[in-house]
């Protein structure tokens, strides 16, 4: 925890940035009691890639807790968190935007999503490729109960630095595309990239939320 915080802020230094890096506690199979032993350590915003898990941890935890749905979200799942969570980190198609829009409405709210975007096309992953951002986002555009913040990615699993910083740097300039469009109802407020294997590079190229689980909790035992 303490160690992560810390190298969050020397990375940080190292690209001269003084603005926010928010910890995302990746909490994944981990049991209620670490997760509060987390949170009585400063923890205050936690991933969970699974809708069952945020229903049975969500009541458990309380709501002084931000909750961020990370994974792949299932279209007729969404009526069972979009309302008990801050952000949708894995908006990646349109149907399941309309879904979030026509549950928002129902409840008179504004759900706030990340759009992931899967630079690497691996075929494991989720999300968007790089040219289908922008047609995307025109479209969720017109759905007035969803709000796009920001953008997320998940790197490949690799040990190679030059190919991550690539990657994130891509991430980057999608953002700052898609500003300079000033698009009225979108702001790009969040880049959500970085995990344990390689928080460190996604800060000096932008993220300011980064999901940890492995580094805070160990590893974890499928
Ligand atoms: C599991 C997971 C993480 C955290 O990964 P670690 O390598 O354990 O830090 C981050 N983002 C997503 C989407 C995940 O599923």
């Amino acid at each position: 925890m303490l160690i992560i915080n810390e190298n969050i802020e020397k990375a940080k230094l190292k690209s001269g940035r003084n603005d926010d890096v928010k910890l995302i506690a990746v909490t994944k199979t981990i049991d209620v009691e670490r997760i509060k032993e987390a949170i009585a350590l400063g923890v205050k915003d936690i991933g969970e890639n699974k809708v069952q898990e945020l229903q049975t941890k969500i009541p458990l935890l309380g709501d002084n807790i931000n909750y961020h749905m990370i994974g792949y979200l299932q279209t007729n799942k969404v009526k069972y968190i979009f309302d008990k969570i801050s952000l949708i980190h894995s908006l990646d198609r349109i149907s399941l935007a309309k879904e979030i829009d026509k549950r928002a409405k129902s409840k008179n709210i504004i759900v706030d999503t990340l759009v992931q975007v899967n630079v690497a096309e691996e075929d494991t992953k989720s999300g968007l490729k790089v040219e289908e951002v922008i047609p995307f986002i025109e479209e969720v555009l017109k759905l007035e109960n969803i709000k796009v913040r920001g953008l997320m990615t998940i790197a490949p699993f690799t040990d190679d630095k030059k190919l991550l910083r690539n990657i994130f740097r891509t991430m980057s300039k999608i953002k700052d595309d898609i500003i300079s469009r000033n698009y009225e109802r979108i702001s790009m407020d969040f880049l959500s990239m970085g995990m344990t294997n390689d928080y460190e590079i996604a800060i000096e190229e932008g993220a300011n939320l980064v999901r940890i689980g492995t580094g805070i909790f160990g590893k974890r035992n499928y």
